[in-house]
This record gives structure tokens, sequence and C-alpha cells, in this order.
């Protein structure tokens, strides 16, 4: 609550409460099933909880890299559960879903970084809901492309990848994860003809003309859709916030964004990746 308090006004967010919140918190529990809203600690689950939706997170609540912003947990991962795919779905078709967002842990203990995995999760949420719509928010896979691959085939609706931050504070704020080789997955993604999507977040002490360059780096790979939303500190052991972002800059983003081409920028200080993410769907 104190935390909560020591916001600038513009970042306070619903809190969680109400029936709907509540059913999808029994419905996740009911199936054992991970939420991103959840592990990373998102400021939005009152909001997007009560509306019914959530971003699942899928293979594990326990990630083998240590990003120094994440609140997820780094630990050594369970065995894959090959029957999550199947109460993923019917948990989307429970909350008649029209678009639904799916991301997960990195695994690079697995030997295809869960690729297998990711399009048996895709095919199974299509086969239960036909007219929904996916949006996978997938680790850079260690920009396999047999990898990659097998997860186009399955073929989401939208296949994200964030950068996450500028490329001179990459090192700082990622771990093992590349800027050039996150690129390199959007740039396969734009290739095979999908809707490619990318999130940044800001208030980590990059500059504007950073941002400005990651945005030119997005559009010259192709990506389509771009969100940009304030770091927040989950959690004392991680990275401080090192400016509170102005609405005001915020909007500037989303405007230079159009303006380079994204047909899609969501920009404000409480937007992460699968934020409002039904309203891009068609990129
Ligand atoms: Fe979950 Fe995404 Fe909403 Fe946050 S913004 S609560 S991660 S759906
Ligand atoms: Fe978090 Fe990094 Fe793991 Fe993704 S790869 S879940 S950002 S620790």
């Amino acid at each position: 609550k104190a935390e909560r308090e020591r916001l600038p006004r513009w970042m306070k967010s619903p809190l969680p409460k109400g029936e709907s919140y509540l059913k999808v918190k029994r419905l996740i529990a009911d199936h054992h099933l991970n939420t991103i809203c959840t592990s990373g600690n998102c400021p939005n689950k009152g909001e997007c909880w009560n509306a019914g939706t959530a971003s699942f997170m899928i293979l594990g609540d326990k990630c083998t890299r240590n990003c120094r912003f994440c609140y997820v947990q780094n630990d050594v991962p369970e065995p894959v559960d090959w029957f999550e795919p199947l109460r993923l779905a019917k948990t989307i078709q429970t909350l008649g879903l029209k678009h639904c967002v799916i991301t997960s842990v990195t695994r690079d203990d697995l030997a295809d970084g869960g690729a297998e995995f990711w399009a048996t999760t895709i095919r199974k949420i299509k086969e239960l809901n036909p007219e929904t719509t996916i949006e996978t928010l997938i680790p850079d896979l260690n920009a396999q492309p047999e990898h990659l691959q097998k997860v186009i085939d399955a073929a989401p609706d939208v296949i994200s990848h964030n950068m996450e931050t500028v490329r001179r504070l990459t090192p700082k704020v990622r771990s093992t994860a590349r800027y050039d080789r996150s690129l390199q997955v959007i740039s396969m993604i734009s290739a095979a003809g999908i809707v490619s999507k990318s999130g940044i977040m800001v208030g980590l002490g990059e500059t504007e003309s950073e941002v400005l360059q990651t945005m030119d780096d997005l559009r010259s790979a192709g990506c389509k859709v771009l969100t940009i939303g304030q770091y927040l500190q989950p959690d004392s052991n991680l990275l401080p916030v090192q400016e509170y972002i102005t609405p005001e800059t915020f909007e500037k983003y989303r405007t230079e964004g159009m303006k380079r081409g994204f047909s899609y920028v969501e920009s404000s200080p409480l937007v992460r990746s699968s934020y409002h993410a039904e309203r891009h769907v068609k990129g």
C-alpha cells in the first residue's frame, strides 16, 4: 500500500475486485494455470481480471533466466506438463475470450526451448476455440530458425517478442538475451507474414533518442505493433526506477511511433505487452 501511495497520480490502477475478477481467479486456480499477471506482479490485474481477461503463462512458473526487472522466479523448472495445453484451452473456452494472450518463461533447459510445447498449445486452443484470436509472447528461442518455425507453423494471429529496453541498457536489464538476437526473432516473424509485435519499458535510464532508435530498429525488422509502458520495480531486489516518464512523453512516443509506420502503438504509463491486446490483433 505504501508503494502505491508513493506513485505519481497517473500510475494508480483499479484494485482487484468483483465477480469477473473472482471467476478468473477461480478458473486459473482450478486448472492449475499460471499467469504473467500474478507471476509478473502486474499493476493492471485489477482492470484486466475485472474485465474477465488474463495473460496466461505456460511451461511452468520458474524461468531459466534471471532478468533484472522481472518478478518471475529464477529456479530449476518443473518437468513439462503435457496436459497443460488442454487445461488452458478449456479455460479460454469457459471465459469465452475473443482474444487470448499466451506467454511463457524461458526454458533454456529444453532442447527446443519449448517450441514444440508452444505449437501444441496453440493448436489445442484453436481446436477448442476456433473463433478466438491468439497472441503469443514468446521467448527468443535462441533465435534458432527451426524452433521459431514450429511456432510460426502453428499460425497464431500475432507473435510478440519484447525488446524490453534500448540497446545500451540490454546487458544490464536482461539476462542472457541480446538486443540483436531479439531483432532477429522479430525479423523472422515478420518475414513469415505473421503480425509481429514488441514492447519496451521506459524509466530505466534510457534517453528519448535511444527510444526512437529502438523504434527505427524494430521497424527495420518489420515490426508492426509496439507497446511502451513505465517500468515499475516489482521487488526491492530488482532494478530501481530511474524516472517516472510523464504522460506527455508517452504521447510523444506514440506519435513518433505512428510516424515511423507502426500500424499500432500503445504508449502510456500502465501499458504492458498484453494490455488492451485485443485492440491491435490485425496489426
Ligand atoms: Fe495480465 Fe497483461 Fe493485464 Fe497485466 S496487462 S494484468 S499481464 S493481461
Ligand atoms: Fe522474466 Fe527474463 Fe525469464 Fe522472461 S526471460 S520470464 S523476462 S526472467
